[in-house]
This record gives C-alpha cells, structure tokens and sequence, in this order.
C-alpha cells in the first residue's frame, strides 16, 4: 500500500497542480492552508516525515510548513507597519494640499484657536 500510494504521489508531484480528488487518495485534507497560495493542505498518510501538500503543486514537511508560517506573520506584521507609515504619509501630503488649496483661495485665513473655556 505504501509502495503505491508513494508512486501516486509522485505522479501528483510531476503535474504540479492537481485535482482534490486526487489528492484524497494519498492524503487526508487538514485545517490547515498552504502558505504560498492560501489553498487548502493535504496531509499525506504515509507521514514519515509528515508531509503537507496542497493541489497547486505546493510540498512542505512538518518543519518547512512551520517555517511558510512563520515567513507569512512576518511578511503580514512588515505590511501592517507599511500601510500605518503610508496613513502617516498620505495624511502629512492631504494636510498640506489642503493648507496649500485654502491658502490660493483665502491667503488671508488663519485657523480658529478656540479661547480657553472662562471659571
Ligand atoms: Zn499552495
């Protein structure tokens, strides 16, 4: 059985994508999803090592999936930081736009400066 399902898999490895069925024979689909493009994961039943596949072609081991995983939080952690930094910038550009757009239309505006509440 091993021999076979092994040789299955090694056809399923040569087309790269594949279809779920296919993949149901050698595998046991999990909860997990592949790292590289978000589609769902096989894992393998004959799992010396534990093995991971999903139907775009995309193989991991235990220890290869952990470290997708790991890439993908730090890829998404780096993306939050850029897109707070570009809400900083795009609010600084739109402030001075504006600032600049008042300025053509009314030079003599100031902005109001509200009087300190009287006790
Ligand atoms: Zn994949």
């Amino acid at each position: 059985m091993r021999g076979l399902s092994i040789k299955h898999e090694v056809r399923i490895a040569a087309h790269g994508v594949s279809m779920p069925e296919k993949l149901d024979v050698v595998g046991e689909r999990s909860a997990l999803t592949c790292p590289d493009c978000g589609g769902a994961l096989w894992r393998m039943r004959d799992d010396r090592p534990l093995r991971y596949r999903c139907h775009k072609g995309h193989a991991f081991t235990g220890l290869s999936l952990e470290e997708g995983y790991e890439n993908r939080a730090e890829e998404a952690m780096w993306a939050a930081i850029r897109a707070v930094h570009e809400r900083v910038t795009i609010a600084k550009e739109r402030m001075r736009w504006a600032e600049r757009a008042r300025n053509a239309v009314r030079p003599d505006w100031r902005p109001r400066v509200s009087k300190k509440p009287s006790i």
